[in-house]
């Protein structure tokens, strides 16, 4: 999972501009969607799924998941699987099922580190026990090691080169200093880059090996106290990880686009063009101090410095010796699904995902998100023990090798490809689901106006709704970053979804409508052993009240999903946030007015908006009155969940036909990327490509005009 970078601040500041009403803990009348009645039995369905999730079972589902390391592959990551799906059964699930890929797997066999001039010193590459904690004592603990590295030898001049990311190499030449052959080191963040940009970066430089560090700068001791005294990272803790490049294309890099199952083709290894070709490392700055102290080439800028007390430079007369040697061949992953079939429309799927493997412990990442899940699945099986089955299907997925290269729910969502396209109404993903107490919201689009609402319903553990929870923290997030925006319903979500997590096969390769769902708070030791059971029940949400908190949101989301009358996708505000998208199109560095005119396309977002509200304008009162048939329903809702697929382009964005959302999707470094296949083509000036494009867009916002005037025309027949 992505790691968000926090500010450390404390948070004490209030702000007058949000009226914080009184608690609205009795749900309001009307929820978007359903009729009178149908509100009043949802109201009665949530209030019974809330209070059926308990936060005591949630810690004891969290220790079970945090008890031994489970990275995906292994052994204990199969065990945890097998676990769930018997736990699904216990629960009263249906449709229990363990869905083998075969993949191209990535497995540490041994990694060494030595400084060889002008000292020597050889790297611990391991995280320091401590007696308060019996988990950092476990010898299952993995040393230092990063996915898909490349095995290999190589001693070579050490280069520092502050993140990694191209402007950094940009400095290092015009300073003279040249990488090719060279260890290159970096640090993590300053700004945050995913890893696998870093070395994708290196290795089009020509770099022989990448090592990255944590610099106490940016999660160790310069934010705060550390593990284990606080949520910060200690001396010695290492941020696994891996550098799949799987922002070309995630999943099986064999099987890019279908499904890794026994007979499947698999390309060769030389054309999959997700496969790193470089040795990398994850060091702790215990073992990047003595690179970094030992330089004496030419003082690094200023912004470079680190929290370390030493001067950082380029480079100089640092000689390391560096050896990694990897399995990087065919592994079982394994995922789980379950399902509760729905009573009236079984062919229409709300999907709830989360993954399991971790890299360690995965105390935050991703256990916290899987005891949410267990907890809210047994609240459900518990319904439907009881006989009370929701309207359509709920699907249950639990991913593996998440971590590897969001490779199980991408396999699966291949599978399932056709399937998926027609019947999902939409994906709610949780991975990690508390760091912290401070509530992170994402949706595409049509999706962002329900999803605010049903926080109202939720009450946070701090006082209050999860709604009156989720502005404030927001406003002082916005305040700490000098964002200037007013927090409002309307900008509260986040509505730019890039990649990082198991939505990405479902919104960017099927096109289908996601919500992202987190709390976080201050976490500095994201993939390091120390993120455990230890660190959850001591900093991280202590007494599992976010847990619950989590498991009760998702759990209602999906019940609105599932039960409305009709489907509470909103394209109003899509249209209002493709407009968005292109105002800020307009305001990119490279945007020519004069070679790219978007009033065509903005003309169209105001065309969606327009006959979207028209639509919902004879809908709303025709639900309140109970007007509407089940066979106008029906078609409404068949309309309505046809409304993503027209942002979608078979052949993909260029240079990256996997991706095929041409609203959203991800830079090389992870970061969201909105309107991708014009914004690239503006960005590297090619302005046909961004004509050609644009009229796509244009074309794609008409189609989304003529479906919402189909849904009116629905709702006014009679
Ligand atoms: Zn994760």
């Amino acid at each position: 999972m992505l790691k968000r970078v926090r500010s450390s601040l404390t948070r004490t500041v209030l702000f007058a501009f949000i009226g914080v009403t009184s608690a609205q803990n009795q749900p309001s009348a009307a929820i978007s969607g359903f009729t009178p009645a149908g509100a009043a039995a949802e109201a009665k369905l949530e209030s019974q799924l809330k209070s059926a999730i308990s936060t005591d079972r949630i810690g004891q589902y969290h220790r079970y998941f945090t008890s031994v390391p489970h990275p995906a592959g292994t052994k204990a990551d199969y065990e945890v699987a097998h676990y769930i799906a018997e736990e699904w059964k216990k629960q009263g699930l249906e449709g229990v099922a363990i869905r083998q890929y075969d993949v191209l797997g990535t497995r540490q066999v041994s990694t060494s580190l030595e400084m060889v001039a002008p000292k020597k010193y050889t790297a611990v590459l391991r995280e320091q026990p401590y007696d308060i904690d019996p988990d950092t004592k476990n010898p299952e603990v993995s040393s230092a090691w990063i996915g898909f590295s490349s095995s290999g030898e190589v001693t070579a001049p050490v280069v520092y080169a502050h993140s990694g990311n191209p402007e950094d190499y940009q400095l290092l030449r015009q300073q003279g200093i040249d990488v090719k052959g060279k260890i290159v080191l970096v640090r993590y963040s300053n700004p945050y880059s995913y890893r696998g940009f870093k070395a994708l970066t290196a290795q089009r430089m020509g770099v022989a090996a990448l090592l990255i560090y944590s610099d106490p700068a940016e999660d160790g001791y310069k934010k705060g106290k550390v593990f284990p005294e606080g949520p910060w990272g200690p001396e010695s803790h290492i941020q696994r990880g891996a550098i799949t490049y799987d922002f070309m294309v995630p999943g099986d890099p064999l099987t890019p686009g279908w499904a890794s199952l026994p007979g499947a083709k698999r390309i060769p290894e030389t054309e999959a063009v997700s496969l790193p070709h470089i040795i990398a490392l994850p060091l702790s700055w215990h073992d990047a101090k003595p690179l970094l102290e030992n330089m004496d080439g030419p003082v690094a800028p200023t912004d470079w410095q680190g929290g370390l007390p030493i001067t950082y430079r380029l480079g100089g007369s640092v000689v390391a010796h560096l050896k990694v040697e990897m399995d990087n061949s065919t592994q079982p992953y394994y995922v789980v699904e379950a399902r509760i079939k729905g009573s009236e429309y079984p062919d229409e799927w709300v999907l709830l995902g989360n993954h399991h493997d971790a890299w360690v412990y995965g105390g935050v990442d991703p256990s916290s998100g899987t005891a949410s899940m267990m907890e809210m699945t047994r609240a459900f099986g518990a319904m439907l023990k009881q006989g009370i089955r929701p309207r359509r299907t709920i699907v249950f997925g639990s991913w593996d090798g998440e971590e590897i290269g969001l490779t199980g729910s991408t396999e699966w969502g291949e599978q399932f490809s056709d399937e998926l396209r027609t019947k999902l109404v939409a994906y709610l993903n949780v991975d990690s689901s508390a760091s912290g107490p401070d509530f992170q919201g994402g949706a595409s689009g049509s999706l962002a106006p329900m999803l605010v609402e049903t926080t109202r319903s939720i009450e946070d553990p701090g006082g209050g709704t999860l709604h009156d929870a989720w502005l404030k923290s927001t406003a002082v997030e916005r305040e700490e970053e000098h964002n200037p925006q007013p927090v409002s319903d309307a900008n509260v979500v986040n509505t730019r979804i890039g990649s990082g997590s198991d939505h990405t096969v479902f919104l960017n390769f099927l096109g289908r409508p996601v919500i992202t769902l987190e709390f976080d708070g201050p976490y500095g030791v994201y993939h390091s052993m120390y993120d455990d059971y230890y660190w959850m029940s001591n900093f991280g949400d202590p007494g599992y009240k976010y847990h619950a908190t989590m498991s009760q949101l998702w759990g209602v989301t999906a019940l609105r999903l599932a039960q409305a009358d009709v489907l509470p996708l909103d394209f109003q505000f899509y249209g209002e946030i493709v407009g968005q998208f292109l105002d800020e199109l307009a305001k990119n560095q490279k945007y020519d007015a004069t070679k790219l005119n978007l009033a065509a396309a903005h003309k169209e977002a105001k065309e969606l908006e327009t006959a979207s509200a028209q639509a919902e304008a004879l809908i709303k009162p025709a639900l309140a009155t109970g007007k509407l048939s089940s066979a106008q329903l029906a078609a409404v809702n068949q309309l309505l969940m046809k409304g993503e697929a027209n942002f979608v382009l078979p052949e993909g964005i260029p240079g990256r036909p996997w991706f095929k959302h041409i609203l959203y999707s991800a830079r090389y470094t992870y970061a969201h990327l909105e309107l991708p296949a014009i914004t690239e083509a503006v960005e590297s000036g090619n302005w046909t490509e961004a004509q050609r494009q644009t009229e796509i867009l244009v074309n794609a916002l008409r189609a989304e005009t003529a479906l919402m005037q189909q849904v009116a025309a629905a709702v006014g027949a009679r």
